[in-house]
């Protein structure tokens, strides 16, 4: 008998800012997992590729998508349209193989409804004062945008008590640790080893 197979569903939320996308990085190359490309409606921004990050798309197209029902979930999300796809998360569920979700609080509210085994995990700027000091760092927003993004962080954060798991990203190796400690965690949960214990006593009885 061997230990249960496992695989790894995760939600990672958290405002623009607080780091979240290196996380995802570190969880894609640290644990394997696949990353869920959303399909948006809005424009690639700088360098950014199509299929990438994103899958770039006309409103008319993720329309389309909502209505042959290829979408897990999807929302607005300031102003725009982001979907999760159904068929990346099926095949990888065939694959056994772990998924990332890399959305917002509402993308993470209906794919639990659907996957009940899906963890989720808000990333936390340690304070407002240094994630404001992050966005001015990156050079590439205006005042206005900059003021924006930290009025969307503080209603992101407001539906804290929805995530099972908080990390304050203060230094970015401890924050690293901490989300793949989470993930590591719910590997050994449980419900996800009842089959294999139940196969273990059939064989003593
Ligand atoms: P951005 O446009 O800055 O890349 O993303 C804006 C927000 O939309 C982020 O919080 C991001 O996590 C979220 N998001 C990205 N893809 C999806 C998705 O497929 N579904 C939902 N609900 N949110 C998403």
């Amino acid at each position: 008998m061997t230990a249960p197979a496992h695989h790894d569903l995760v939600a990672l939320v958290g405002p623009s800012g607080s780091g979240k996308s290196t996380l995802c990085s570190h969880l894609l190359s640290a644990l394997s997992l696949k990353l869920s490309v959303s399909y948006t409606t809005r424009a690639p921004r700088g360098s950014e590729q199509d299929g990438v990050a994103y899958h770039f798309v006309s409103r008319a197209s993720f329309e389309d998508l909502v209505a042959h029902d290829a979408l897990l979930e999807w929302a607005e999300v300031h102003g725009e349209l982001y979907g999760t796809p159904r068929a990346l998360v099926d095949k990888a569920q065939a694959l056994g193989q772990g998924v990332l979700f890399d959305i917002d609080h509402q993308g993470a509210r209906q794919i639990r409804a659907k996957l009940p085994s899906l963890t989720t995990i808000l990333v936390m700027p340690p304070t407002w004062a240094e994630l404001e000091q992050r966005l001015r760092g990156r050079k590439t927003d205006s005042p206005e945008v900059i003021a924006k993004r930290m009025q969307n962080a503080a209603k992101e954060l407001s539906y804290y008590a929805m995530f099972d798991y908080v990390v304050f990203n203060d230094k970015l190796a401890d924050a690293t640790r901490d989300v793949e400690a989470i993930v590591r965690s719910q590997r050994f949960r449980m419900r996800f080893a009842a089959d294999a214990i139940e196969s273990m006593l059939r064989e003593r009885r």
